[in-house]
């Protein structure tokens, strides 16, 4: 174990916002390297809130997001990626697909705050991807004297599995759970068609692409692209980097199956 970083600065704000149409804000953490910088969606709904993923965890995301929070929240993991399932544990009613359940449970797969806690083979297969893994992820530190070694998930169980086709409502909006496997095996996506709407999580966003994790299935990611490829949507929220248009889904799916296909 080594000491906590002396040269980091102590970090000011944490989580900084921005805020979009039809009720929507994205939550981030900017101290946090890019590549584990996931996008934390609040979506304001009439009887309910939907916080879709949830960080790293190092900071409290309940506290943060206190003002913008209804009474009822429902936390939809779209993965149990560590980057994605930090906070997750405070929230009380938690939403994904079964195939994600063990891991959100008891979170045993990778997860760290530098690329050795991550590991020689991963970083490698992420630096294949297109990724720059840096040595130290985070550019600032939650609190003083927090230590990066000692980084752990907790544990949050899901409340309630979902499959393909089911809906999760809000009173006066539903969003449609597709199942989108291939980058996990419980990758899931919230589909809203009044709004032509997707949250996609990592199952596409606007950067490499990794079916190369522990649990990824490429042949999974083929069908999972081509049936995103078929969804009339003009809005994609995604799990990492600036959302997009359909425009844009059709080129970064359209590249990444020429490669996996090749
Ligand atoms: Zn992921």
């Amino acid at each position: 174990m080594t000491s906590p970083n002396p040269t980091m600065p102590l970090a000011e704000t944490w989580f900084r916002r921005q805020t979009f149409d039809d009720g929507v804000t994205l939550l981030y953490e900017p101290h946090v390297d890019p590549f584990a910088r996931c996008n934390i969606w609040h979506v304001r709904g009439r009887d309910r809130d939907l916080i879709i993923d949830t960080g790293l965890g190092v900071r409290s995301l309940r506290e943060a997001a206190w003002d913008l929070l209804g009474h009822s929240v429902t936390a939809v993991l779209t993965h149990a990626h560590f980057d994605h399932i930090g906070g997750a544990h405070e929230f009380a009613d938690r939403v994904g697909h079964a195939a994600e359940k063990g891991e959100l449970e008891a979170p045993a797969g990778f997860r760290g705050l530098t690329a050795a806690a991550l590991g020689e083979t991963l970083v490698e297969n992420l630096t294949a991807a297109g990724y720059d893994v840096p040595a130290q992820f985070l550019t600032a530190l939650p609190a003083a004297g927090y230590d990066v070694d000692t980084y752990e998930v907790r544990g949050a169980p899901l409340t309630r599995t979902v499959n393909d086709g089911d809906v999760i409502d809000l009173g006066d909006r539903a969003f449609q759970v597709l199942h989108l496997p291939g980058h996990s095996p419980g990758s899931i996506g919230l589909f809203e068609a009044t709004t032509s709407t997707l949250f996609s999580g990592d199952a596409i966003y606007d950067g490499p692409l990794l079916s190369e994790l522990p649990g990824s299935s490429r042949t999974d990611y083929v069908t999972t692209l081509e049936r995103l490829l078929r969804l009339d949507v003009d809005v994609i929220h995604a799990g990492h980097e600036p959302s997009f248009g359909q425009k844009r889904l059709s080129q970064i799916a359209n590249d990444y199956l020429a490669r996996f296909r090749s």
